[in-house]
């Protein structure tokens, strides 16, 4: 469809699709990377007590959960950004205002398609990178002249993570642009960017409480990262809407950030599930990247990914597939509970072997 009162970027634009949301309830959804433990039961009760509140708008700072986050990674509240509809709308920021330059920007062939999305939308160049062949990101690679560079680490779809030294590494021969590092799955077994900040002006380092926390649904993101630059998203933000977190997402954010011991629990639970699930899918025929994030990205040498998909949601289980070519054979299955865990295996045996 057009339309003659759409403007000229409309019609430029591809949106991003996201993972099938499904009405009904009892389908297994191991598609879009959710947690499959509920969030800490502290939310839940500051969030209750904080409806009285509704009336009044927002802090437009969030101060409290700036001085949750500031807490858990002891670093001053100036380091931090944080941001609603998800960290999702931090990354639109950042595209807007730290990484549209002259030069294109960089980031892997295979990684989270909405940076090309964003790219699209704010009109910023960019370069994809190809990742080696064993699927992970050759950082050598990214040692030349440009506009800024993001990756996630883990990366997704893939789930593999490259260690902080090469971060480091990176940082050191480049700084001259603002390299994000965008760290959704970093709490399931990677170390986070966030200790260097204070050797490197240029480094940003995004997270989201969706995956490790349970959150998805709460929609609270933060960046960490040198003043001079959460000043700039802070300018963006302040020119878009003052309060992109409204009461109950500040005060349900700052419930799961100071409930630790929650927070180690469920993410022990998810590495040592995802650990089992590789080990099982291996024995399976199976070849699984190595995952430190909240799913596997796997493949079958004799199944087609597309065919495996189709014949898994027939018995009730989401997964997600990506059509470009070089992932094509590819599922991205999201860790669930030991049960759902259980059921895909099961279901894949079934698939396998009995028909
Ligand atoms: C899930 C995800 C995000 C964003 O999540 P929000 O729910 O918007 O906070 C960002 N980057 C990557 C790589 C993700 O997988």
């Amino acid at each position: 469809m057009t339309s003659r009162y759409w403007s000229p970027l409309i019609n430029r634009l591809t949106p991003y699709i996201p993972g099938e949301q499904p009405k009904q309830q009892n389908f297994i959804k191991l598609n879009t990377n959710e947690n499959p433990y509920p969030p800490s039961p502290k939310v839940k009760e500051a969030m209750i007590a904080e409806m009285e509140r509704l009336r009044l708008y927002p802090d437009p700072n969030a101060d409290v959960l700036k001085e949750a986050v500031s807490a858990f990674y002891g670093i001053p509240v100036d380091h931090i950004f944080v941001g609603g509809n998800g960290s999702d709308e931090i990354l639109a920021h950042i595209f807007q205002g730290l990484l549209k330059h002259d030069l294109p920007i960089l980031f892997p062939d295979i990684t989270y398609s909405f940076y090309p999305v964003y790219c699209l939308l704010y009109d910023v160049s960019f370069e994809k990178i190809p990742l080696g062949d064993d699927f992970q990101i050759k950082i050598e690679d990214y040692f030349r002249t440009n506009g800024g560079i993001i990756f996630p680490n883990p990366n997704a779809p893939t789930g593999c993570l490259r260690p902080t030294s090469e971060i480091r590494e990176l940082l050191s021969k480049n700084r001259d642009s603002v390299i994000v590092i965008d760290e959704a799955y970093i709490d399931f077994g990677g170390e986070s960017a966030i200790s260097l900040i204070k050797d490197f002006e240029n480094l940003l380092v995004v997270q989201t409480l969706s995956k490790s926390r349970s959150l998805a649904g709460l929609r609270v993101g933060f960046a960490v990262g040198s003043p001079s630059l959460i000043e700039g998203l802070e300018r963006i933000k302040n020119s878009f809407n003052s309060y992109p977190l409204d009461r109950l997402a500040i005060t349900g954010a700052t419930a799961s950030i100071l409930d630790r011991d929650y927070f180690d629990q469920t993410r022990q639970k998810i590495i040592a599930s995802r650990e089992f699930m590789s080990q099982k899918l291996q024995d399976m025929g199976f070849v699984v990247l190595p995952s430190k994030a909240n799913f596997l990205f796997v493949r079958h040498p004799y199944h087609q990914g597309k065919k495996l998909q189709q014949l898994l949601r027939e018995k009730g289980i989401l997964v997600r597939h990506f059509s470009d070519q070089k992932i094509e054979q590819f599922l991205r299955i999201t860790i669930g509970t030991d049960q759902e865990c259980q059921t895909l295996l099961k279901t894949l045996q079934e698939i396998l072997y009995d028909r």
